[in-house]
């Protein structure tokens, strides 16, 4: 097995397509060089040497890999003219990590390897420079000793503070070679504290503890919570890049940058978007330790003109890398397009200019906002890079989300207090309490409170706290810094240094123009603008024009599958329409009886119910007119009898009302109406306190609600008395439904409603609910006087149902599976106590995923595909749909399609989702 493989200008052993192997990082750098632009040349050790790094040991794999080590050592040697661990022109060498998919910050890189005290001294001699390998040496020291030997980072940084503070240097620039050598002999010491060695001072050593610490990386807790969080599987590892060091920190001629070739934000393409240091290391910018400057120069003064800084002021102090080094800008505008051209996608690439000679030290597909990616795949569509399937394919379902939710209303934002102004990190709006810690985030969010994040700087132990929040805000770094970047791949606003805030840990609060914010306060961030405001801002619904409509538009165009909706409301139904929806797959009907005096009159139709329940059964007769008259001087039963029929014929209108002002709200498009579900307990008070005050309503002595309720009390409710059971113990509220349904059908023209019954298992339930809604539908349209094409069918949810759906296709014009219900009854998860420990099943691999977010494929879904053959067996033109929570989850969606279903149906904010997903699964065949 080869292990590693060579990269440099024209021999690379590798090329783009070997990611899985090389990882994202190594099979670009090995790309970029052959293509000839400026990579450092340098070697790759393979994700299939990470996963032995697991299985075999470190000491077995070592062994193995050292030949070929040595190889590329001496083909590196070389290529540069340089030595490793010798004069008189030492070879550095950088180790960086890089998986396949890219996980920006989470795993562990080493600069400046090979240092030594005898390289030091040549390197001194042969670059004239000691200030600069002085600064290389006690950042080398730092971070092997943090990355490598787990030296708490913040003991390096309090001796670098204290030579700083004692020297009067504001900037690590500042310190003189003095000062940088008192550095290092503190750094040394705190080395030896924490590890109880001394520096180590064989280059060899230094290496392969380098390459181990990479592989280490790979399984550290925020790695595999970054994996988690981004749904990364099925990788073997990380690779690991050893590359020639060039250093942008050998002098005022030298720089270090981090580039996107279009807006990461918003997609814009006006200028190439990009921040830069002089005299500084790559970590430097990405750390936010000094606030960056911009590329171009319209990027500087856009970004003056946002901070208020004179044009005066940035010229003297944050000049573009366009002014200071134009033949480098030059350079790298031109490989901008070269690569976008090569990879055909937005690139993020990271340069670094020693004295004037620009390298390339990484490109890959650069992380982006939601709004971002809509943006760039329509324009690159536009551009004729890439074809429209592939501008479909190239948008994550998922993130529209982050579209979809509100931003501010414009009048509440002109109004509210702006107490600070910082960099537009990550768009959106976002209002919350102002919490410290990312522990306190992930603590408060759980309680279900809205939260901003506020920290000097983030890291990425921070992540779980970030993914918390509703929005983040720094203190301190720039528009690529930890925060940004991370804010950015997880939708979540952020506004980076904010410069004004002043952020003091202990006593949990932040003071910015003179105002002082506290733990538990309100503030507001505009993360499209970078404003900070005092309290909390209202918020309103996004535009769904521009390259969104587009991306929609080509969404649509490739789709098989239809999208529906799951809606009980005008507004919801409403709202989806203006998604997208196509119709309402399921329109539950039981959020209706709980509104103002309709409850009442339900709950008087509970009350009464299990008497007439009983005097049916007494007397043999089903209709209810008969049956009072049967009762003949039982006062009593007739009684119960009349406000039976009466608390039906007060909700006949009432329901009648909803169902008009849905089918409205749908103009003309189709309405699946399910008929009621829940089992009755639930409309019914459970404490002491409400019964009491339903018994006053009812005109009854407060024990007889307590009785009915535990009358009506059920082990297992969820596989008790409901769905259509109901229907069968109590007709006449299917009549009532049904009659409410078509009559509101007659009064909006256009309707086209289509009655569902639900938790059908056997073929029997559903003939006997079937042929009341029928009879009802006749016995409208006679005294209507009109023709009504009602489609009467079911849900499959009862795995009974979905085995025998031959039988039930016979009676059903359609199936609309409620793969919630069928996944409970498939797996035997009950819905409402599955939560205790789905989640270590997920961890531990028993499923793949939640089965009530995903669909269980294997399992409930072999259920589901065996319905619809039977079912197309029984009715060819059976339509089938999918009403459960699935319905809006894209993997859940690509199965949906591959059955061939007609329809998937899911919440309103879920359907541009399910639209873009169903394209993608249409497109990928
Ligand atoms: C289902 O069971 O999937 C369904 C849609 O119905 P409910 O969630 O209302 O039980
Ligand atoms: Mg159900």
């Amino acid at each position: 097995m080869k292990y590693v493989y060579f990269f440099s200008k024209d021999q690379s052993d590798g090329d783009a397509k070997m990611k899985e192997l090389l990882g994202g990082k190594g099979a670009n750098l090995a790309e970029m060089a052959s293509l000839g632009l400026p990579v450092p040349p340098g070697f790759t050790c393979t994700t299939e040497a990470c996963d032995k790094y697991y299985k075999l040991g470190k000491t077995k794999l070592f062994a193995s890999l050292k030949p070929e080590i040595d190889a590329a050592l001496k083909r590196l040697e070389k290529a540069t003219g340089k030595t490793f661990g010798v004069g008189p022109n030492p070879l550095l060498l950088s180790v960086r990590s890089g998986a396949a998919v890219s996980m920006p910050g989470m795993m562990d890189t080493v600069l400046n390897l090979g240092l030594t005290p005898a390289t030091i001294k040549a390197l001194i001699e042969s670059s004239g420079n000691e200030r600069f390998v002085m600064d290389s040496y006690r950042r080398f020291i730092q971070m092997f000793g943090n990355v490598v030997m787990g030296v708490d980072h913040h003991a390096f940084e309090h001796e670098l503070e204290a030579v700083k503070k004692a020297k009067r240097a504001k900037l690590d620039t500042d310190l003189s070679v003095a000062g940088l050598v008192e550095v290092i002999e503190r750094y040394k010491a705190v080395y030896k504290k924490a590890t109880g060695k001394a520096f180590p001072t064989s280059p060899m050593e230094q290496l392969y503890a380098g390459i181990d610490a990479v592989f280490r990386s790979w399984n550290t807790p925020r790695a595999e919570k970054y994996r988690q969080l981004n749904d990364i599987r099925g990788l073997l590892g990380t690779a690991v890049n050893v590359q020639t060091m060039v250093f942008g920190n050998s002098g005022e001629n030298s720089a270090t940058g981090v580039a996107f070739t279009r807006d990461p934000s918003t997609g814009d393409n006006k200028y190439f978007y990009g921040e830069y240091l002089v005299n500084a290391q790559g970590e430097d910018v990405v750390a936010g330790i000094r606030t960056p400057q911009e590329i171009t120069l319209k990027g500087s003064r856009a970004w003056a003109k946002s901070q208020g800084v004179s044009e005066g002021e940035r010229k003297a102090n944050f000049p573009s890398l366009e002014e200071v080094m134009p033949k480098a800008f030059k350079q790298l505008d031109a490989i901008r397009v070269k690569l976008e051209k090569r990879y055909k996608d937005m690139q993020d690439l990271e340069f670094t200019i020693e004295n004037g000679s620009l390298y390339i030290l990484q490109t890959r597909n650069g992380k982006r906002t939601a709004q971002a990616a809509v943006r760039i795949a329509t324009d690159l569509a536009k551009e004729k890079l890439i074809s429209e399937k592939q501008a479909v394919l190239r948008v994550d379902p998922a993130s529209l989300d982050q579209l979809l939710h509100p931003v501010f209303v414009k009048a509440s934002e002109d109004k509210a207090q702006q107490i600070a102004v910082g960099l537009p990190a990550s768009p959106g709006a976002a209002t919350g309490q102002v919490v410290f810690t990312a522990e306190d985030a992930e603590a408060w969010a759980a309680k279900g409170r809205r939260v901003i994040l506020c920290r000097t700087e983030t890291s990425p132990e921070d992540i779980g706290g970030m993914d918390a929040a509703n929005g983040i805000l720094t203190s301190r770094g720039g528009m690529t810094s930890h925060a940004a970047v991370v804010a950015r791949g997880m939708g979540r606003c952020c506004v980076a240094g904010v410069g004004d805030v002043n952020i003091n840990y202990k006593t949990k609060r932040f003071t910015c123009s003179g105002v002082t914010i506290k733990e538990g306060d309100w503030i507001s961030l505009n993360g499209s603008k970078g404003f900070v405001y005092k309290g909390q801002i209202d918020t309103v619904d996004p535009s769904l024009t521009g390259p969104f409509g587009t991306i929609m538009k080509l969404a649509d165009k490739y789709r098989k599958l239809g999208v529906r909706t799951n809606a009980d409301t005008p507004h919801d139904a409403a709202v989806a329409v203006k998604f997208g929806a196509e119709g309402i797959g399921l329109c539950r009907t039981e959020h209706m009886f709980f509104e103002g005096s309709r409850i009442v009159s339900f709950r008087r139709l509970i009350l009464v119910a299990e008497t007439v329940k009983r005097l049916r059964e007494a007397h043999g007769i089903v209709d209810l007119a008969a049956l009072q008259k049967a009762c003949g001087k039982d006062a009593k039963a007739v009684e119960a009898i009349k406000q039976y029929r009466q608390a039906l014929r007060e909700l006949l209108p009432l329901q009648r009302k909803d169902f008009a002002g849905i089918f409205k709200a749908l103009k003309g498009r189709p309405c699946t109406v399910r008929l009621l579900d829940p089992p009755l307990h639930e409309f019914l008070p459970q404490d002491a306190a409400g019964q009491k005050e339903m018994a006053e309503t009812m005109g009854v002595k407060p024990i007889e609600i307590k009785r009915l309720v535990e009358a009506l009390h059920e082990f297992n409710p969820m596989l008790g008395h409901r769905g259509c059971r109901l229907g069968i113990t109590y007709p006449e509220v299917t009549e009532m439904q049904t009659r409410a349904i078509c009559e509101a059908a007659v009064a909006v023209k256009g309707s086209k409603p289509e009655i569902m019954i639900p938790l059908v298992g056997h073929v029997k339930e559903l003939a006997n609910q079937k042929a009341i809604v029928e009879r009802t539908i006749a016995d409208v349209e006679q005294k209507k006087g009109v023709k009504l094409n009602v489609l009467i069918g079911t849900m499959i949810e009862v795995p009974r149902a979905a085995v025998t759906a031959d039988e039930i296709a016979k009676e059903a014009e359609f199936f609309s599976f409620g793969t919630n219900d069928l996944t409970q009854m498939g797996c035997g998860f009950s819905r409402d106590d599955a939560g205790k420990f789905l989640g270590d099943y997920v961890e531990m691999g028993v499923y793949e995923y939640d089965p009530f977010q995903v669909l269980d494929q294997d399992g409930v879904g072999k259920l589901l595909s065996m319905a619809c053959e039977l079912g197309r067996k029984a009715r060819p033109d059976i339509k089938l749909g999918i009403c459960g929570e699935h319905g809006g989850e894209p993997k859940s969606v690509a199965f949906c399609h591959k059955v061939g279903l007609d329809y998937v149906s899911c919440s309103p904010y879920r359907v541009p989702i399910a639209r873009l997903s169903a394209a993608q699964a249409a497109i990928r065949g």
